[in-house]
């Protein structure tokens, strides 16, 4: 029997495939979560938390780099995407103009994607960018946007409130709906595993075949 408290088996996630357009994506039997932020926000590791384990996502040594959409399957209750980072600095030109479509079309185009994490490192205001995502990632009603704050171990405990609320006005949210999480401490791990849980399909809400 498992010794997971939580109804999912976070420890139990795979690689699934990696995909740069619909037709590559795995098929949708399991509600989407996914996971976006600018490179360097800390995203590989704090899924690697979430997975317990040490390297399964990629912990990036060239941010930005990496523009793949990365689907995880976790206890083959829910799928995890991992989406390309943005707005690092160096990143070609090229490069930018391939992210933009590939990011916009998976976030258009698939029915199963139930939440979307935004994160954003505490340390940081959020940047135009990451505003500009969060505005955009609102158009979709029926999903669930959450903001995480990553490496709040960074911080020290008495930075960490004032800095939250400042996060917390620009993005025009409650600082309580604010998620706080470290890769290092694990901080925020059994909340976000709660949430994800909480999105999973029961038998009566699976979606029926047309
Ligand atoms: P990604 O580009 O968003 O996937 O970011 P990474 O997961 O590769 O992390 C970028 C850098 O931040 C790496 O050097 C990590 O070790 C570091 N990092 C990520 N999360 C944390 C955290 O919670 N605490 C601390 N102290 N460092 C972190």
């Amino acid at each position: 029997m498992s010794q997971d408290p939580f109804l999912v088996n976070f420890n139990n996630a795979t690689f699934v495939k990696s995909a740069t357009k619909p037709a590559n994506y795995p098929p949708e039997q399991t509600p989407e979560i996914a996971v976006i932020g600018r490179s360097n926000v800390g995203k590989s590791s704090l899924m690697n938390s979430l997975f317990r384990r040490r390297s399964l996502v990629k912990v990036s040594r060239t941010p930005g780099r990496t523009q793949l959409i990365n689907f995880f399957s976790v206890d083959d209750k829910l799928m995890i995407v991992d989406l390309p980072g943005y707005g690092y600095a160096k990143v070609p030109k090229s490069v930018l103009r391939q992210w933009r479509p590939m990011i916009e079309r998976y976030l258009t185009t698939r029915p199963s994607l139930v939440a979307c994490l935004l994160l954003l490192d505490v340390r940081r205001l959020p940047s135009e960018d990451d505003l500009m995502m969060w505005d955009w990632l609102h158009q979709f009603d029926e999903r669930l946007i959450v903001p995480v704050v990553t490496k709040v171990d960074k911080l020290s405990k008495q930075k960490r409130h004032p800095q939250l609320q400042r996060i917390a006005n620009m993005l025009d949210t409650p600082t309580e709906a604010i998620i706080s999480s470290s890769a290092k401490t694990h901080a925020g791990r059994d909340k976000i595993r709660q949430l994800l849980t909480s999105l999973c399909w029961t038998p009566t809400e699976e979606p029926q075949p047309l």
